[in-house]
């Protein structure tokens, strides 16, 4: 997630990594560690790493940032010598935030082992869920991932391979799903048939081998050269033997990928479906220039994810650009989490604005959404207090109205300032001069160059997948025991 500093209520879900060395050149733990770095921002409440020394797959995960968890000694601990790895950074959305939910998720099985990584919320977990307990099946945790393991391996016992046990899982699964699973001989990364999380493969530098990750810059972290996306409904399966792909279920279902990855999640040095992030969100800000001018002196973008818009929206209209923001890099997460009374000014402690770029000016604001609104009304009074003549209000997304039940962690409608309130309502809550939104149609036409389609539900209600009931939803936010160590079994 490249977080806007003016509105922290979204949160992406996970970002996931393999790799697979057949030379063993690769020092695998290292590789793993920095391609978690470069998927920070896809999660931050637990992470894992995974690696298979001969066939052999042992691990560690725990709560907490990659470089929290991973210490040069729990790093000494992951044995050397794999020729394959995983890992995985989370953010709950489905299930608790609990170190049984964190992944990779480790299965032994007597068809044998499976490390499994996902990103994505199924929609029908519950149902499958419940399924298999009456079926005999006992769960440690409460993510839909633990589903995805389970039906693997219950399909493995009558396929001949660990790929067409995936197939098989894959015809029953509905929702969001991108996985990298790691057996005892193969690596393999399969797409959900809508695509809604993206996914891609890199190959070593010298051509030893791949790589798998929700986003190109891991690829780039591990010196490893983007090659194309996983395809809707593609299972890739990498082995001693070379890369193979198995497409029985591509083109089964329209391609949805997340409009948001393009305008708030993914980072913009990442390539997503052949299009840069950067210029995607450039383009956001140039349909804003388009659909709503404005006379004004500067253009400024809230960090992180608004500046690249604000450069678009300043290359259109000719309206300089400046750095009206700085963001507080020192910020940690247990600095936040830990203080009630720093969270209570929490914008003002993250943000400031520069009084020498917005002080008498009329200003245009670019940012990536409005949730709740209350961060977007800090922010403008922000620049308000800094001088700020005039505040401009352009949101490189259109208005968030329905929940997301595909991984992103959009709050109740109840909670969402655009349910209930017309634009002219929300531009006075917030406490800007004017607001403008980017339109359904815009939003669809970010990425010119990527040829597929995408999901627009949180802004329309019209999901590309019918939603969960709410039985579903409940269960999967069930409170749970926890065990201390933040050892594999
Ligand atoms: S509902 Fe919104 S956030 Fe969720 S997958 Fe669709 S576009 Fe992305």
């Amino acid at each position: 997630m490249e977080t806007s500093i003016s509105e922290r209520a979204l949160h992406e879900e996970c970002g996931v990594f393999g790799i697979y060395d057949s030379t063993g050149k690769t020092d695998m733990v290292p590789a793993v560690y920095s391609a978690l770095y470069a998927l920070q921002h896809r999660g931050q409440e637990s992470c894992g790493i995974a690696v298979n020394v001969d066939g052999v797959l042992s691990g560690y995960r725990d709560l907490g940032l990659a470089g929290e968890v991973f210490t040069p000694e729990v790093l000494d601990s992951l044995p050397a010598g794999a020729k394959m790895a995983s890992g995985h950074v989370r953010y709950a959305t489905a299930g608790q935030c609990t170190r049984s939910n964190a992944q990779p998720m480790i299965v032994h099985h007597c068809k044998g082992g499976m490390a499994l990584c996902h990103n994505g919320n199924l929609t029908n977990a519950y149902n499958l869920r419940h399924g298999l307990e009456m079926s005999g099946c006992i769960f440690h945790g409460t993510s839909d991932s633990e589903v995805i393991a389970y039906l693997i391996t219950h399909n493995r016992l009558r396929t001949p391979s660990i790929e067409d046990a995936v197939c098989e899982t894959m015809k029953e699964l509905k929702g969001a799903y991108s996985l990298v699973i790691m057996s005892a001989t193969k690596l393999i990364a399969a797409r959900d048939p809508h695509g809604f999380r993206p996914l891609c493969i890199g190959e070593l530098p010298g051509g030893t081998g791949y790589a798998f990750a929700s986003e190109s810059c891991a690829l780039d972290a591990v010196g490893a050269r983007l090659l194309r996306d996983v395809e809707p409904g593609e299972v890739v399966v990498v082995n001693r033997e070379g890369l193979r792909s198995i497409r029985t279920l591509c083109g089964t279902q329209p391609h949805t990928l997340c409009v948001f990855e393009y305008i708030y999640f993914a980072r913009p040095d990442s390539v997503v479906e052949g299009t840069c992030v950067h210029e995607a969100r450039k383009q956001a800000g140039r349909f804003l220039a388009q659909s709503h001018p404005v006379e004004a002196d500067v253009v400024i973008g809230a960090p992180d994810s608004g500046l690249d818009a604000a450069l678009g929206y300043a290359q259109e209209s000719g309206i300089p650009y400046g750095v009206g923001f700085i963001k507080n890099k020192y910020i940690g997460r247990t600095f936040i989490q830990n203080s009630q009374a720093v969270r209570e000014s929490t914008v003002r402690i993250k943000l400031n604005a520069v009084p020498s770029v917005v002080s008498g000016k009329r200003v245009v604001l670019v940012d990536d959404s409005i949730v709740r609104g209350t961060t977007s009304a800090h922010t403008i009074k922000l620049l308000r207090e800094a001088g700020a003549k005039e505040v401009h209000y352009r949101i490189s997304a259109p208005p968030f109205a329905h929940p997301c039940y595909f991984g992103t962690d959009i709050p109740d409608e109840k909670q969402l300032i655009a349910t209930g309130h017309t634009v002219d309502e929300i531009n006075a809550l917030v406490g800007s001069d004017t607001l403008g939104f980017l339109s359904i149609d815009e939003v669809q036409r970010l990425a010119p160059a990527s040829r597929c389609g995408y999901c627009v539900g949180c802004f329309t209600g019209d999901y590309p997948v019918p939603p969960p009931g709410k039985t579903m939803e409940a269960f999967f936010s069930k409170p749970l025991s926890e065990s201390k160590s933040g050892k594999m079994l």
